[in-house]
């Protein structure tokens, strides 16, 4: 049978907007020591928005745009529908792409009028090894002190032009992290965005810990680490990237706007995607498993 303060508590939670569905991460909650926040979609509010495009020479920007939206087309990244969107609100026709191909945690890739191209972060100039000229960085550099994320239209090795996408913070999460640090719970930012942009969101929500340009593959591995130096690490996240983090950390908590996959991966669901609710988690669970052992 189920004792009695779990089923009390579940059914507070409930109240609260969370979904329980594994017990063990609500109890787990009140030992936690770290939180570890993804950042887009989970700190953000995941609605990207193009802001403002720059070309290096010999590519008009409406053409940079044009071959950047067809590229990005079969995309679901939010970065991707901002993209999208740009060439529609601009009335720019975007081409049928062949070869479409992802590139988890770097961009996505695509033959348009006969050329491949690449999209992407600068972990995809990495990546493909490409070169970025002078204006290009410039670009960059302004754009990622205002918090902004840049995405690169490559084509072989060279970036052709760049596209600064803002993501607006979630007005709720300075409140978020600063009911964690009261609570004596560090706080840390996990994100496959730039140092840059992450450091610049991470200011503004109160995070002095980030983990930047962390592929994919890599979040869990980060999770494990914390893991392994002796923290009780709880993972709040919300895309199909975060879901291995999930599972590997102690509590794995998901918003519930996110994708199915993360949905799944997680212990608590946060019903109203609040990251306010972390740590009335963890005031649950101290309130309700305090008289036990
Ligand atoms: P996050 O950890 O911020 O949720 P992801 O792990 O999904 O981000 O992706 C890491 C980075 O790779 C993004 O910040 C972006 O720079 C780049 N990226 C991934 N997919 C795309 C795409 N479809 N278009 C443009 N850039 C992308
Ligand atoms: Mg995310």
């Amino acid at each position: 049978a189920i004792p009695l303060v779990i089923a009390i508590s579940t059914t507070v939670a409930a109240r609260a907007g969370l979904l329980v569905r594994d017990r063990r991460g609500l109890e787990e909650a009140r030992r936690i020591q770290e939180v570890v926040f993804d950042k887009t979609g989970t700190l953000t509010l995941g609605q990207h928005r193009v802001v403002a495009v720059r070309v290096a020479e010999g590519l008009s920007e409406e053409d940079a745009i044009r071959i950047a939206a067809a590229v990005e087309r079969d995309s679901e990244h939010p970065i991707a529908r901002a993209v999208v969107r740009t060439a529609e609100e601009r009335g720019v026709a975007v081409p049928a792409a062949a070869a479409f191909a992802a590139i988890p945690g770097h961009g996505v890739r695509a033959t348009v009028d006969g050329h491949e191209w690449q999209v992407g972060g600068p972990n995809l100039l990495r990546r493909a090894g490409a070169s970025t000229p002078r204006e290009l960085e410039v670009f960059a550099g302004e754009a990622a002190a205002r918090g902004q994320a840049v995405v690169y239209l490559v084509q072989g090795r060279e970036a052709r032009a760049a596209l600064a996408v803002a993501d607006a913070v979630r007005p709720e999460a300075r409140a978020a992290v600063a009911d964690l640090h009261a609570a004596g719970i560090r706080v840390a930012m996990l994100t496959g965005d730039a140092r840059a942009v992450a450091e610049a969101v991470a200011r503004d929500v109160g995070i002095d810990r980030v983990y930047a340009e962390v592929v994919p593959e890599k979040k869990a591995e980060t999770i494990a680490a914390l893991k392994r130096g002796g923290r009780r690490v709880a993972m709040v996240g919300d895309g199909v990237n975060d879901a291995p983090a999930l599972v590997t950390a102690d509590v794995g908590i998901a918003m519930g706007a996110g994708t199915d996959v993360a949905v799944e991966a997680g212990d608590v669901v946060l019903v109203r995607s609040d990251p306010r609710a972390v740590s009335r988690i963890v005031a649950l669970s101290r309130a309700s498993y305090r008289k036990m052992v």
